[in-house]
């Protein structure tokens, strides 16, 4: 089922969902279920999967030089959403991505996800690869996420590539893109981050999930900032509880999100990575109760494969 029917069945009723990672290669597919297995009592309608492109890795070699060798680290995507649907019986949404596809990559992709009776995909972009500062499209491949939403709407219009085939099926996703209430990194201001972020609901796309935030405040201003421009499809809040005080630092170099002085302060007193652990439920459960008494549809949360800490902040809210 489509990202906006449950919202609707849901009627009003806050929805719980989940963002998963494959594994790293050389696992199987165990360590998906066994993140998966402790969250389903909370009934999500969907888990999101994430897609993760090749990297170049720089290899020494005897003589000195550098050999260039290009890696997946997670493959698995596709497989896991069909294992995810197979076995719980939910909506697995795959993320696909501009980088690293031809436009042809990415039909015969699609095509693989319809026959396997996906209904959702979420459209990205895709970072620069490892190394490199500017995002490099692939000859044949789209530059703006919002290119990549506007075949998968050609597809749901039985528009393929290939202009002459005959008798097409259409397909019919739910096209999930993403959003960010404190901007993305490449974007030279909110608002105009908001423009193209519009450009890609024009283009098809169905709702929005946002990247992590950790001030509700940044979330309702984004929110307001869309309405403001026209925009009405569904925002859908994407959050994470902090899990050790490393993430002070990496998360806010990662994703480029700030973190509120009061949650710095309570995690640079704490003594230990249990008790950083602890303020990160605490702090989450606080954002996602305010975000329910606000009338979010879903709340969604980035476990990165861990469930422990999702399934503490589940139970107080769902
Ligand atoms: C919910 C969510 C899920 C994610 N999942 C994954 C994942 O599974 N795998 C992964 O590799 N990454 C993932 N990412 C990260 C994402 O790929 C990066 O943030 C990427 O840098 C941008 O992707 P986008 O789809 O937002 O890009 P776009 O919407 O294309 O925007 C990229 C930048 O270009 C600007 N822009 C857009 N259109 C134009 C235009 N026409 N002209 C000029 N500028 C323009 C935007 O303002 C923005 O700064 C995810 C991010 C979020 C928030």
């Amino acid at each position: 089922m489509k990202v906006t029917e449950h919202i609707q069945n849901a009627n009003g009723k806050p929805l719980f969902s989940f963002e998963i990672l494959p594994p790293l290669k050389g696992q199987n597919i165990q360590s998906i279920f066994d993140s998966v297995d402790p969250l389903m009592e909370f009934k999500p309608p969907f888990i999101d999967v994430t897609y993760h492109r090749e990297e170049y890795e720089y290899k020494e070699r005897e003589n000195g030089l550098l050999q260039k060798k290009i890696v997946r680290k997670r493959p698995g995507t596709v497989g896991i959403c069909a294992a995810i649907q197979n076995k719980y019986q939910v909506d697995a949404i795959p993320h696909i991505l501009c980088g690293g596809f031809t436009k042809e990559d990415t039909e015969n992709f699609l095509i693989d996800l319809d026959f396997l009776g996906i209904d959702n995909v979420v459209a990205l972009r895709g970072d620069a690869v490892k190394n490199e500062i500017y995002f490099k499209p692939e000859k044949e491949g789209h530059r703006y996420a919002s290119e990549l939403v506007g075949q998968i709407s050609n597809l749901n219009k039985a528009i393929y590539l290939d202009d002459e085939l005959q008798n097409s099926t259409a397909t019919d996703f739910c096209i999930g893109v993403a959003g960010y209430p404190e901007k993305h990194m490449e974007a030279p201001s909110l608002d105009s981050d908001i423009q193209f972020l519009k450009q890609k609901i024009e283009n098809g796309a169905d709702y929005i999930v946002t990247q992590m935030f950790f001030d509700n405040a940044k979330f309702f201003e984004f929110v307001k900032k869309c309405r403001n421009a026209g925009i009405s499809v569904p925002i859908i809040p994407g959050l994470k509880p902090i899990a050790s005080k490393k993430q002070l630092n990496l998360i806010p170099h990662r994703f480029k999100v700030d973190l509120p002085d009061d949650l710095v302060n309570e995690v640079s007193k704490a003594k230990s990575d249990s008790e950083v652990y602890q303020i990160g439920i605490e702090w989450c459960v606080a954002q996602s109760k305010e975000l329910i008494e606000n009338n979010i549809p879903i709340l969604h949360y980035y476990s990165m494969g861990k469930a422990k800490n999702i399934a503490e902040i589940a139970k107080n809210i769902f």
